[in-house]
């Protein structure tokens, strides 16, 4: 143990019952009095990609700025040496590591989470950017690997969230070091980006080098990673890092909310995804029939099929990137005209856009309450949606001074407590943590169901699609050409439909249910394939 360590610890927030002592020696570092207190390490192995599975505010990227040498830990106390520090982890697979690091034999790189500062703090054009990264003469290989082949010439500063990703995460590939770390690196990909993302990191594990990665899309965690630690703790007051699990285990056990290992419950209710052939059973009546929608940019061109959307279900919206999925629910919302067709219904519809502007002079509770200030008291929208969402403790804070996850919780909440008909959702899962994700899905789920309500959800995050969808709307094309929208059809018909577009294969977990990517090539990936089965045998 660390043996410096002095303070206790607030541990009332959660069932914790082998504690305090152990935890006392893993405390790695303390901000200041009253502040965020940071409970043991991850692991890093060379040739292992090491995933981080947790909350937001729990100390992930904490650990990580130690872990690169960012940020020398206190070890609780008044530490102030690496040799200290060595000491501390004596008999730990870590202790070589951080001796490693003292003699400058270990140099860190870091894909940043928040790739959209990107351009505040690098200016000038792609290829120059990455040709100065390049130290290890992959620069056409990596550029071509990651798509990135048409947006050479442009600047930094004129390129999407999902290029601005895929720049940030080449410019990481094309260094030489030893440990390399990918904040959240699916943040603005599709599906398709995403699992290619995953895949070119577990290369650069398979070549020896040591990964460690925070993600919250729990199908790319999975494919990604070879070991999971879990965090858990209070956000904002401190974090433990589980013991490293196996990866399908360790995600299985936060899916259930209880640590084995370390006999901790850290959530009340446990997360499980039911076939979805089970839900369809209940023959509902018809919200709308809507028409054919086209509409044509000039640049792009979207044709959505007519399709019927039914009272109560919810039905996933999916598809890459510049498809039109945005253009479609803008249409259906009454923000854009069609060029052909028309949406002439009387519907109320409640809209949660893509990008959510914090232009709201007032707190978040003023924001709320003008939409329906009974559902805030209301017992079922408490426990359904504003507590799992954390919403009552934003309700002081100003609109305008919300981080991008809190915005993004509060704009869930304006559309979900907003009475409509039909409910569009844009991307609800950006900036959320898996912990949030997984709220949101449930509070979907639940109201819907209960208020016979109906909702569009466009979603990249396989696991949230799984577990809210009972139907599924699939968008074809060429990104930024043109798009088709084809209507809404079962769960097994439009995932195979989408993933065999995608080229990879899913089978379910049998003991949460919940999805998983085949690595490629494996035997079940190539008998579903034969099969045209590309989501699970069931
Ligand atoms: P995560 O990556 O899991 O979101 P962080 O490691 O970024 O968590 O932050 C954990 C907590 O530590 C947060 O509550 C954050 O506000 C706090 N924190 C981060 N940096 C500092 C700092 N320099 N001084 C004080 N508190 C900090
Ligand atoms: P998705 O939501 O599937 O990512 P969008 O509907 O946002 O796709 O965009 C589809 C295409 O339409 C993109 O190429 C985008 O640049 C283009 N587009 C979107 N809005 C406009 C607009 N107002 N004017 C011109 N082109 C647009
Ligand atoms: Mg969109």
């Amino acid at each position: 143990g660390c043996g410096i360590c002095v303070h206790k610890c607030p541990f009332n927030a959660i069932t914790i019952i082998n504690l305090p002592e152990e935890l006392e020696e893993g405390c790695v570092h303390r901000y200041g009095v009253n502040a965020f207190v940071l409970y043991r390490l991850p692991v890093v192995k060379d040739g292992m990609v090491v995933g981080i599975l947790g909350p937001n505010g729990t100390g992930k990227t904490t650990a990580v700025k130690i872990l690169a040498g960012q940020l020398l830990p206190n070890l609780c106390g008044d530490n102030d040496s690496w040799d200290n520090v060595i000491r501390a982890f004596r008999g730990n697979e870590l202790q070589n590591y951080f001796e490693r690091l003292k003699n400058g034999e270990i140099r860190p790189v870091v894909k940043p989470q928040y790739v959209d500062l990107i351009p505040k703090a690098v200016k000038g054009k792609v290829r120059d950017l990455l040709k100065r990264a390049d130290e290890i003469g992959a620069f056409d290989k990596v550029v071509d690997e990651l798509e990135l082949r048409n947006v050479l010439d442009r600047n930094i500063d004129q390129l999407s969230g999902g290029e601005l990703q895929r720049v940030a995460i080449a410019a990481a590939l094309l260094r030489n070091a030893h440990f390399y770390f990918f904040d959240e690196p699916s943040s603005y990909l599709d599906i398709r980006q995403r699992l290619k993302v995953a895949k070119i990191i577990r290369h650069l594990a398979d070549s020896g080098k040591a990964v460690l990665t925070v993600e919250h899309d729990l199908a790319v965690l999975d494919y990604l990673s070879d070991i999971i630690h879990v965090v858990y703790g209070k956000p904002g007051a401190y974090g433990i890092f589980s013991q490293p699990k196996g990866t399908r285990n360790g995600i299985n056990e936060f899916l259930r909310g209880y640590l084995r290992d370390e006999n901790v419950r850290f959530r009340p209710y446990e997360i499980r995804f039911t076939k979805s052939s089970e839900r369809q059973s209940q023959a509902s009546e018809i919200l709308v029939e809507y028409p054919r929608l086209v509409k044509d940019y000039g640049g792009f061109r979207l044709e959505a099929e007519p399709g019927t959307l039914y009272m109560g279900e919810v039905v996933s919206i999916v598809g890459p990137n510049g498809i039109g999925k945005t253009t479609f629910v803008k249409m259906l919302a009454g923000v854009e005209k069609p060029t052909e067709g028309e949406v002439d219904w009387e519907l109320k519809v409640s809209y949660k856009p893509q990008y959510i502007k914090a232009d709201y002079e007032g707190t978040v509770y003023d924001l709320l309450s003008k939409i329906d200030a009974s559902k805030l008291l209301s017992n079922f929208y408490k426990t359904e949606l504003l507590n799992p969402l954390g919403i009552p403790d934003l309700y002081d804070k100003q609109v305008n001074e919300l981080s991008g996850g809190e915005l993004q919780r509060v704009a869930i909440t304006a559309a979900l407590i907003r009475d409509a008909d039909l409910y569009l959702l844009d991307e609800p899962s950006a900036y959320l943590d898996v912990e949030q994700r997984l709220a949101v899905s449930r509070a979907i789920r639940h109201l819907m169901e209960k208020e016979g309500k109906t909702a569009l959800v466009v979603e990249h995050d396989v696991l949230m699609i799984d577990y809210i969808s009972d139907r599924i709307m699939v968008f074809e094309g060429e990104p930024g050409k043109y798009g088709k929208a084809l209507p809404p059809t079962g769960m097994r018909e439009g995932m195979n439909r989408f993933l065999a577009s995608v080229g990879v294969t899913f089978r379910r977990d049998p003991d949460t249910g919940r999805p998983r990517a085949n690595k490629e090539g494996s035997v079940k990936d190539r008998e579903q394939k034969e099969m045209g089965e590309y989501y699970y045998v069931s």
